[in-house]
């Protein structure tokens, strides 16, 4: 295991004191850059909504006197409030008997590493078609009414949006959900609506979602009562809505024309982490690109990236009864089918997913905590070395609480590069695509995204003439220091 990861294997827990000044309030953690866009606090406000902001990132909005109160209410439910509980308290409370616990990974029963063996889950996927089929079975065999998660808008230029949550009643509607969606989404309408219609939901959503989610049902009855299942995506991080508008940009056409998105797009002859965007315009006409070939198709560089997501600590929801994401290492990550890690941390849906196994639904083959560290270590090393350096830097406004403490001991000087870099992108990305819209410029932004790219990949994979140079410096600081 790599050096980093065993250290993180033992992160130092901080716990803060859940006093008055803890309390913050929705324009507070926006300021702060700490929304991530859930909605959790516009559905307990009848006149609060989700609005874009300039950058198409959805925030809320509502009166002054809700918006602006440091409220005990809010500072429980929203996940990135100092006072909210965390995902170790959730899961202890969740998946206290769980026989499985990891650092990393979090508390669970069984891992596993497969795809889905009946019917079109996993040509219909964005990997092995694990996630719809959970959702699938949990409503095919009753255990619930309804399942809230992300599908494309019938009219995206009517909408003003191209996904959002909706609730699936039925497994046809589920099957047309399917596939991720890297884009913003928010679950105040499917919450107000749980909350309306009595019964029993599932709800699929990205890991600081899902801990949404549980902070709403500790607080509110109903959604404790109805929202029984949660499935959890893992997650590198969330973009805007600007990253499709610069797929279009860049495949030689306007937004206005575009009538449906998919981020990966299916080929069982390449290797699955090859990623191929594919818009579908007006009239019918597509235009497809692989995610390489774009200057902010790179998804380690950050572009777009929802600032929140600089202090997040959760990559597999750890607070989900089930977690799915790609396997990442050889030699599934080659396999154009797709293939998923799954973390079932429920003993109920153990049950269900080892008797699909055993009929030969599913092929699943089990796996330990290291399996699945493996398939995500950039992520888990952005998570936790690189979030304990961004911990030391100097931030304004709320001091979230995180698992990890800050820290940059030991952490060399490319390394740190690495992560400044990944984070001016991630910030300037926004800035400048806002700043070529409003000039109607596109060369603007694609100009400075493909020098942006070539700094950051020349740090972090020594690329191009720029890497090359990085590397003779970092040797020459080295023999300097060898000689002294
Ligand atoms: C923003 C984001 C970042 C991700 N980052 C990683 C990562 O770093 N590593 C990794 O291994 N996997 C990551 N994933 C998960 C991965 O992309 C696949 O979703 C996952 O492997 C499940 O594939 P599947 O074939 O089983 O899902 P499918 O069977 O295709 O089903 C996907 C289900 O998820 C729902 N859905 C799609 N997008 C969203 C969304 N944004 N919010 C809530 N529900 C949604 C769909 O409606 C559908 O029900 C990420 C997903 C998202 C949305
Ligand atoms: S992160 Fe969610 S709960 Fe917190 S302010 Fe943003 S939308 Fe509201
Ligand atoms: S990286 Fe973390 S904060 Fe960002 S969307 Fe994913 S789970 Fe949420």
């Amino acid at each position: 295991m790599n050096a980093w990861l065993r250290c993180a294997a033992n992160p130092q827990i901080i716990s803060v004191p859940r006093s008055p000044e803890a309390l913050v309030s929705p324009r507070e953690i926006v300021r702060s850059g700490l929304c991530i866009g859930c909605g959790a606090c516009a559905a307990g406000e009848p006149r609060a909504t989700m609005r874009w902001d300039r950058y198409g990132q959805l925030k809320p909005d509502g009166p002054a006197h809700w918006y602006r109160r440091r409220d005990p209410a809010f500072s429980a439910i929203c996940p990135f409030a100092p006072a909210a509980i965390d995902e170790d308290a959730i899961a202890a409370e969740r998946f206290g008997a769980a026989p499985g616990s990891d650092a990393l990974i979090g508390r669970f029963e069984q891992a596993y590493v497969g795809h889905v063996a009946e019917e079109a889950f996993r040509a219909d996927g964005s990997s092995g078609g694990m996630v719809n089929w959970v959702a699938s079975e949990l409503l095919r065999t009753g255990r619930i009414d309804a399942v809230a998660h992300v599908a494309p808008v019938a009219d995206p230029q009517r909408d003003g949006r191209f996904f959002a949550y909706r609730l699936s009643r039925s497994l046809d509607e589920l099957r047309r959900g399917a596939k991720s969606r890297y884009y913003p989404i928010e679950l105040s309408e499917v919450l107000r609506a749980i909350r309306s219609a009595p019964g029993r939901y599932a709800v699929v959503g990205v890991p600081c979602f899902i801990k949404a989610v549980h902070l709403l049902r500790k607080h509110d009855p109903i959604l404790r009562e109805r929202i029984t299942h949660t499935l959890g995506l893992f997650c590198g991080h969330m973009k805007s809505a600007r990253f499709v508008e610069s797929f279009a940009w860049q495949l030689g056409t306007e937004i206005e024309r575009v009538q449906a998105v998919e981020y990966r797009i299916k080929d069982a002859g390449r290797p699955a982490n090859w990623y191929r965007a594919h818009l579908t315009l007006a009239g019918g006409e597509t235009r497809a690109e692989d995610w390489w070939h774009l200057v902010d198709g790179d998804w380690g560089a950050g572009s777009f990236q929802n600032s929140a997501c600089n202090m997040c600590d959760d990559v597999v929801a750890e607070t989900a009864d089930i977690a799915l994401g790609d396997a990442w290492v050889e030699p599934y990550s080659s396999d154009g089918r797709g293939t998923n890690v799954v973390i079932v941390r429920s003993p109920e849906l153990l049950q269900m997913v080892e008797a699909a196994v055993s009929a030969g639904r599913l092929a699943l083959e089990a796996v330990g905590a290291d399996f699945i560290i493996q398939t995500q270590a950039a992520g888990l090393r952005h998570r936790r070395e690189g979030l304990a350096y961004r911990l030391t830097w100097r931030r304004r406004g709320v001091t979230p609480r995180k698992r990890v403490a800050p820290s940059a001991a030991g952490l060399p000087l490319r390394r740190r590069l690495v992560y400044r870099t990944r984070a001016a992108v991630s910030r300037w990305s926004h800035r400048m695509f806002a700043l070529a819209r409003m000039l109607a410029a596109p060369g603007l932004y694609v100009g400075w995204a493909r020098a942006a790219l070539a700094v950051y990949q020349g740090l972090t994979y020594s690329r191009g003439k720029l890497g090359g140079w990085i590397d003779r410096l970092e040797r020459g600081r080295a023999s300097d220091d060898g000689s002294r």
